[in-house]
């Protein structure tokens, strides 16, 4: 059973009230790569993220969690992925060994240090053309011409493999981003958050189904691990109901909390956003958990 928090813009003093309240993972995002133009003026440099596998690494379990679209430059036109002749500078050719070696090395040094002790990708910006996660498109650059998409993809497959660090994916649409990595891989579903009606999707998901029908099909088999999103909640005590739920609902093997304001002083989200965010769930609280209900960690402790 894993309790996860996720953390976008890490704030030690809500980590170690959720560690002291028995979260015993955490899911750190990354965004940068050691020397990349990532100014920190929105999500942290890479120095600052290392700061927190540094400081957390010896008390619970860190995720790395690498965002694997690329913010802040383009790519080099060989790791580039193409179509109809044209390169898309932000997006990952299948079969660049180049490009994961310049992705995943970094990673592979923090694991090998101990600082990390597992790495899963998060492929959900991948949400503009060419949608490489969601639909069988092939690469049509010079290496992968001639290839099938699904060759393309079982090439990626076996240079992820090198990594074996690598044990899952965020986000997925579809069986092929899974089959890249060992087999059970984990699989944080963003699918479950609770928004706005509290309702949360969790009943209708179909997880069984679902995991059944990868393993006939593609052989491939995952860890699901649900996500819950508290600011859209309205209300603590609906989401620590929810929290209890997803925990006591077997097969889940844990939840991940997503949390972009109410567990940092260091939220960078703006006005614009969190209006954004409001119209689509109808709520979004911004202030911190704790200040909307000062048991929330004594609550959180009793649920774990
Ligand atoms: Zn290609």
């Amino acid at each position: 059973m894993a309790k996860m928090l996720y953390l976008i813009w890490p704030d030690h003093v809500y980590i170690d009230k959720c560690i002291e309240a028995g979260i015993d993972t955490l899911i750190v995002a990354v965004y940068s790569l050691p020397g990349d133009k990532n100014t920190g003026n929105y999500f942290d440099t890479w120095e600052q993220t290392l700061d927190v596998f540094k400081r957390y690494h010896d008390k619970v379990k860190c995720i790395a969690l690498p965002v694997i679209y690329e913010f802040f430059e383009d790519l080099p036109e060989s790791q580039c992925f193409m179509q109809a002749n044209k390169y898309y500078r932000r997006s990952f050719c299948p079969t660049s060994e180049e490009h994961i070696k310049w992705r995943l090395d970094p990673f592979k040094e923090l694991y090998e240090k101990g600082l990390c002790h597992e790495v899963i990708l998060d492929t959900e910006h991948y949400t503009g053309a060419p949608m490489i996660y969601s639909e069988e498109v092939r690469c049509d650059c010079p290496r992968c011409a001639g290839m099938s998409w699904e060759d393309q993809w079982k090439t990626r497959a076996g240079m992820i493999k090198k990594y074996p660090m690598v044990t899952g994916q965020m986000w997925s649409h579809k069986w092929w981003g899974l089959s890249c990595y060992p087999n059970p891989s984990w699989l944080l579903s963003e699918e479950t958050y609770m928004v706005g009606s509290g309702e949360g999707c969790s009943t209708k998901f179909g997880y069984k189904r679902e995991q059944a029908s990868a393993k006939k099909k593609h052989n491939v088999k995952y860890r699901f691990i649900p996500g819950a999103w508290i600011e859209p909640c309205n209300g603590t005590d609906k989401f620590l109901d929810y929290l209890k739920y997803l925990k006591s609902n077997s097969p889940y093997e844990g939840y991940w909390i997503y949390t972009q304001k109410m567990f940092s002083r260091w939220s960078k989200m703006d006005k614009g956003q969190i209006e954004d965010f409001r119209k689509s769930s109808g709520f979004y609280e911004e202030r911190l958990v704790d200040e909307v209900d000062p048991n929330f960690f004594t609550k959180l402790k009793a649920i774990n």
